[in-house]
């Protein structure tokens, strides 16, 4: 039987990058950038005020409070005032380009007083001194012409989207998402909506799947639910192996009418191995038919969704161009002493909780039956027993791969100030 590290070793290893596709920058809100963004201009585009107050030049406030001449006002979306000449200033709103040369500072209005207009014009009483370059924010101090703002592999989030459009961006290279078909097998599923039969369970796989491909980026197809019949499951899969990716649940295992193995053989996919030393989720097939990269999972509800945090997951992540395509492992101390039998590892479902320390405290959620779907709704990782372990002792520091931070959120805002 083959190690879990193995197993990923093996299926992550030359998993090509689907293509890109170009879209509006609007709709591509949390895709992955399938190319590096460059800048070609400064953002600012102008040196600009940071504050509401008078563009000045510094010199002429050796020992304020100085009298200025106020030669203009400039708004911000209006062009630069001419150059400032000595013993001026031109008053200045936030984001208002400064003045073509001359001024190299801003004073805040609450440090100036304005002098009643004489016919001389308006002044101003600048009550304070200022530093070179105070309060201005220099053209291109956030982005310079020929910088890369993102990588490629990076997600287009919601800073990411405005920074984009910060640089004028209209469009951008996104990673296809990969298709992936999601194929239950079984005599006794029936569509949720649809009457079961005695003996008949509802279809939860299906669902569960498509939460976790759409949840990772890709994009699921539905392809529905197979009766336990060898020429039914090869026609299915062989339908379904147009997609980029193709999970199956089900029928993988030793029964009598376990046909998935049987079927994918006869269809000529190349299978790679299908036993590895993990509880749960053992009996599970992994293989290619085509171009397609075929999962088979086992049927129970929880193996097939930890199965597909295993092993499907990160095989879409790399598709998407994800630089890092596994989820978290962090560490935590586990609240009771877990038995364990040599010979597998062990993904036992927890929740997590802040311990009094700062640190994370991992709970099992109890029954760790790998057909209680409840148990993994209320998961919020999967503590990791390597294969050789026996055990841990209540207290001790173990690895817990994280699948849902929700437990960190919290009712009233937590600031700790
Ligand atoms: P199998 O791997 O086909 O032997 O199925 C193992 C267990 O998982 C059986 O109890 C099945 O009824 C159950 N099961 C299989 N497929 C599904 C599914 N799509 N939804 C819910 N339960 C399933
Ligand atoms: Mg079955």
């Amino acid at each position: 039987m083959m190690d879990v590290d193995q197993a990923i070793a093996k299926l992550t290893r030359g998993v090509p990058r689907k293509p890109a596709r170009t879209l509006p920058l609007a709709e591509a809100h949390g895709r992955i950038l399938a190319e590096p963004m460059f800048s070609d201009l400064s953002v600012p585009p102008l040196d600009n005020s940071a504050m509401d107050g008078f563009a000045v030049r510094s010199a002429d406030l050796g020992q304020p409070p100085v009298r200025l001449s106020v030669a203009t006002t400039t708004f911000a979306g209006d062009p630069p005032a001419g150059p400032l000449g000595p013993g001026h200033a031109v008053r200045i709103m936030t984001g208002a380009p400064m003045p073509v040369a001359g001024a190299d500072a801003v004073v805040r209005v609450e440090d100036t007083r304005v002098v009643a207009p004489t016919d001389g014009g308006e002044q101003v009483d600048i009550l304070v001194g200022a530093a070179p370059g105070g309060f201005v924010r220099r053209a291109g101090e956030d982005i310079r012409p020929g910088q890369q703002v993102l990588p490629a592999g990076a997600l287009v989030n919601a800073a990411n989207l405005g920074l984009l459009a910060s640089l004028g961006v209209g469009h951008v290279q996104v990673v296809q998402r990969p298709r992936v078909a999601i194929l239950s097998t079984g005599d006794e599923l029936v569509r949720p909506g649809q009457q079961p039969g005695p003996g008949q369970i509802f279809n939860s796989n299906s669902f569960t799947l498509l939460g976790l491909v759409r949840e990772c980026g890709g994009l699921p197809i539905d392809c529905g639910i197979v009766l336990d019949d060898l020429d039914a499951t090869r026609a299915a899969l062989r339908q379904a192996a147009a997609a980029d990716v193709l999970i199956t649940t089900g029928g993988v295992s030793m029964g009598e009418r376990d046909w998935v193995r049987v079927a994918l053989e006869a269809e000529g996919a190349q299978l790679q191995f299908w036993k590895v030393a993990v509880k749960p989720g053992k009996p599970a097939c992994f293989g290619s038919l085509g171009a397609c990269r075929i999962f088979g999972l086992a049927g129970n509800p929880v193996s097939c969704m930890v199965g597909f945090y295993q092993w499907v997951r990160p095989v879409i992540r790399l598709m998407l161009g994800d630089p890092r395509p596994h989820l978290p492992v962090v560490p935590a101390t586990v609240s009771e002493t877990i038995c364990k039998r040599p010979g597998r590892a062990w993904l036992e479902r927890v929740v997590l909780d802040r311990d009094p320390s700062g640190g994370l405290l991992a709970s099992r959620t109890g029954s760790q039956s790998s057909g209680v779907l409840s148990s993994m709704s209320q998961a919020h990782g999967l503590l990791l027993l390597h294969r050789e372990s026996t055990g841990v002792a209540q207290g001790e520091r173990v690895s817990v791969m994280v699948l849902d931070w929700s437990f960190l959120h919290s009712r009233e805002p937590d600031y700790g100030w």
